[in-house]
C-alpha cells in the first residue's frame, strides 16, 4: 500500500495551481484564511495560461460607459458565451472592473501601450468585450503575490479523492507526490475546498497529430479532475454533452485567434466570412469565432483548406500581431515560423479545428462559485453555467475564495474521517502501482482506448452524429475498459501512476458526457443526434443537470437563472 507520509490542515484547500486557483488563494488569504494550495505541476507556471494570455473579458466603465448589458450582450454572444447562467455572468462583469485595476496594480500589463485598448473577438460596429493585456508574466506574478500573502503550497501533488467525515461530506483532498522515487500521499484536512483544476483535455483522439497526445491547444495534464470528483459523488453537472471545439494554426495546435489580424479566405482569395474583407488591427476576423466547425466543414466538401490571410498588412500591424502572440503565450510558434522561414506578410496561415475537450463545461455553481456540495466551490475551465477564460477564471477564482474563506469560518474542522473511504481512495491508487514492473496495461493505451471510445460513440458534427444506439454500446464499452483497466493498468513510478489515474478522470468525463447526450434528446450546436434532430426552442432557456449517485444516473432540466 502507498504510504500516507504526512498530514496538513488548512481553512481553504485550493485544488489546482492555474489562474483561478491562485486567485482563490490570494482572496481567501486576504480573509485571514489559512490558506493551502495544491497543484499537480508548479504553480508558477502551470495550466493553460501558464505562459501567457492577451484577452481579458471584462466591463470597464471608464470605456464602456455606464451601462453593463452592453457587455453582458457581447460575452454571451461571444465564443466563450454558450452555456452561462446571465445571473453569473452579469456578476462576473460587475467585479471584473475591480480586478483589471487589481491585476495593474499587482504588476501585470492591463495596458501595455499606456491607454486600455480593446481587441480581437469582436463584430465590426459593436462594442469590444475584450480587453489586449499583456500577460506573459501572470502566473509568476501571481504565484508571488499568494506567496506574500502567506498562501502555502504544496506542488507536484495531484489531488486524487476528496476525503469525507463520517457524515460522508468532503472535507479535505488526498493528493499524491510524484517528486520522489516512490509514491506517497498526503492528506489533507480542510474546513471548505476550491476545486480549479482546469479543462479536461486527451478525452478524443487528437485532430492536430494522432498518435501525438500532447500536441494541444489547451494545458494536456489537465483532465478534468474537479469535474471527475463532483460527478463521482453526486454533484451537479451540466452542459458536458454539448461540445467545444477550438480553432487554430493547423498542425500547431495553439490558441491564439484572435490575435490574428488576418482575414480567413478559401484558396481562391474569397473570404468565408461577410464581416472583413482586408487585415484589421482592432477586429481581426471573427467569422471563425462565429464557426469553428466551417474550417472541417471546408475541408471535407474540397472547398477548403481555410487560411487566414495577413497579405497586405501594414509591417508595424503585422509587428504588433507578433507581440500580441508572445503576450497570449505562443512564442514558440513563433520561433518555429522562424526557423522554416514562415512570414505573415507572405505566407498564409492554414487554419483547423482542434479536437473537442471539457471547457466552460462541467460542474455546477451558484452565484458564490459554491457547487452542490456544501463547502465545496469551483472556478475556470471546470465550471459548467459560466465560462469566459482567463477573466472569468480568475473573477470567479476571486468569488470563491473570499466565499469559501468566509464559510469556512462558520464550518466545523473535521474530527473523524471514513476511514473505509480513505482506505478505498489509497487501496484504488496502489493497486496499479502493486502491478509495477509486471507488464500489464500502460496508461498511454489505456488512454487511446478512451479516445477510441470517445471519436467513436460520442462524435461530433460536422458529418457525424450521435444516437442512442451509439451512446449506449460506448457506455458499455466505457465499463468494460474500466473494469479491463482494474484489472491490468500498471504503473512503473509515480508519473505514471499520475497518468493511469487521469485516465480514470477521462473515462469518468467520458462517461458523465454519454450519460447527458442520451438524456439530451434532441439537437443544439455540437450535440447532434440523428434520433432527434430538432433543435427544441422549448428547452432554449434551461440547462440539464446530471448526477450520479452511487451509479444511479438522473437528468433534471431548470431554467437558466436570468
Ligand atoms: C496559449 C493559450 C492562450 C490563451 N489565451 C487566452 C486569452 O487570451 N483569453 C482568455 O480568456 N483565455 C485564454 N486562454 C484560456 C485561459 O488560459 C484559461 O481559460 C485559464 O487559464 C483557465 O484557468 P483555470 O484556473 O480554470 O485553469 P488553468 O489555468 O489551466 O489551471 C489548472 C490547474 O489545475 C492543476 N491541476 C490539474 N489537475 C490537478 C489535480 N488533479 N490536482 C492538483 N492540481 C491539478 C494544473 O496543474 C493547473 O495548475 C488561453 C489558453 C492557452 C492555452
Amino acid at each position: 500500500m502507498i504510504p500516507i507520509q504526512n498530514e496538513m490542515t488548512c481553512d481553504v484547500l485550493c485544488v489546482g495551481g492555474g489562474i483561478a486557483a491562485l486567485q482563490a488563494s490570494i482572496a481567501a488569504a486576504e480573509e485571514g484564511s489559512d490558506v493551502l494550495l495544491v497543484d499537480k505541476a508548479h504553480p508558477r507556471r502551470s495550466g493553460s495560461g501558464a505562459t501567457g494570455c492577451d484577452h481579458f473579458g471584462c466591463y470597464l466603465p471608464e470605456v464602456h460607459g455606464d451601462d453593463i448589458n452592453v457587455i453582458v450582450r457581447e460575452i454571451l454572444g461571444s465564443q466563450t458565451g454558450t452555456c452561462h447562467d446571465p445571473r453569473l455572468t452579469r456578476r462576473f462583469l460587475k467585479e471584473s472592473t475591480a480586478m483589471v485595476h487589481r491585476w495593474e496594480s499587482w504588476g501585470i500589463p492591463m495596458r501595455p501601450k499606456g491607454f486600455y485598448e480593446f481587441k480581437g473577438h469582436a463584430f465590426p460596429t459593436r462594442p469590444r468585450a475584450f480587453l489586449h493585456y499583456d500577460g506573459r508574466q501572470q502566473k509568476p506574478i501571481l504565484y508571488k503575490k499568494a506567496g506574500e500573502c502567506g498562501v502555502r503550497f504544496l506542488p507536484y501533488s495531484p489531488v486524487v479523492d476528496f476525503v469525507f467525515n463520517e457524515h460522508g461530506q468532503p472535507v479535505g483532498a488526498l493528493a499524491l507526490r510524484i517528486d520522489q522515487e516512490d509514491p506517497g500521499f498526503t492528506l489533507i484536512r480542510s474546513r471548505t475546498i476550491v476545486l480549479a483544476t482546469g479543462v479536461a483535455t486527451r478525452l478524443y483522439s487528437s485532430e492536430t497529430s494522432p498518435g501525438m497526445l500532447f500536441n494541444l491547444a489547451y494545458c494536456g495534464s489537465c483532465t478534468g479532475t474537479g469535474i471527475s470528483l463532483v460527478w463521482r459523488n453526486g454533484g451537479h453537472t451540466l452542459n458536458m454533452e454539448i461540445p467545444y471545439i477550438h480553432a487554430g494554426p493547423k498542425h500547431f495546435a495553439r490558441c491564439g485567434k484572435a490575435s490574428f489580424i488576418g482575414v480567413a479566405r478559401y484558396p481562391d482569395g474569397s473570404p468565408v466570412g461577410p464581416f472583413v474583407t482586408e487585415p484589421d488591427k482592432d477586429y481581426g476576423d471573427v467569422t471563425l469565432d462565429v464557426s469553428h466547425r466551417i474550417l472541417t466543414e471546408r475541408l471535407c466538401d474540397g472547398r477548403g483548406p481555410i487560411y487566414v490571410d495577413c497579405h497586405g498588412a501594414p509591417e508595424a500591424w503585422l509587428d504588433e500581431m507578433r507581440e500580441a502572440l508572445r503576450w497570449e503565450g505562443v512564442a514558440a510558434m513563433l520561433d518555429h515560423m522562424d526557423e522554416e522561414g514562415i512570414d505573415f506578410s507572405r505566407h498564409a496561415i492554414e487554419f483547423m479545428q482542434y479536437e473537442p475537450h471539457v471547457q466552460g463545461r462541467g460542474v455546477e455553481i451558484d452565484e458564490n462559485g459554491e457547487t452542490s456540495i456544501p463547502n465545496v466551490y469551483a472556478a475556470g475551465d471546470i465550471v459548467g453555467n459560466f465560462r469566459v477564460g482567463v477573466s472569468g477564471a480568475a473573477v470567479y477564482g476571486w468569488i470563491c475564495g473570499k466565499s469559501a474563506a468566509r464559510k469556512s469560518k462558520d464550518a466545523p474542522s473535521s474530527s473523524s474521517l471514513d476511514q473505509n473511504s480513505l482506505d478505498a481512495a489509497c487501496d484504488r491508487c496502489s493497486r496499479i502501482y502493486d502491478r509495477r514492473g509486471s507488464g500489464g496495461a500502460t496508461w498511454r493505451e489505456a488512454n487511446i482506448a478512451v479516445q477510441t471510445l470517445m471519436s467513436s460513440y460520442a462524435p461530433v458534427p460536422p458529418h457525424k452524429a450521435r444516437s442512442a444506439n451509439l451512446l449506449c454500446a460506448g457506455l458499455k464499452y466505457m465499463k468494460d475498459l474500466r473494469a479491463k483497466l482494474d484489472r491490468e493498468l500498471s504503473a512503473d513510478n509515480p508519473h505514471e501512476l499520475m497518468r493511469a489515474l487521469e485516465v480514470y478522470e477521462l473515462l469518468d468525463c467520458g462517461e458523465a458526457i454519454m450519460h447527458a447526450a442520451l438524456e439530451r434528446k434532441e439537437s443544439r450546436g455540437n450535440h447532434v443526434r440523428s434520433d432527434y434532430t430538432l433543435t427544441n426552442p422549448l428547452l432554449s432557456n434551461k440547462f440539464l443537470i446530471m448526477t450520479n449517485r452511487k451509479g444511479i444516473v438522473a437528468g433534471t432540466w431548470r431554467e437558466k437563472w436570468n
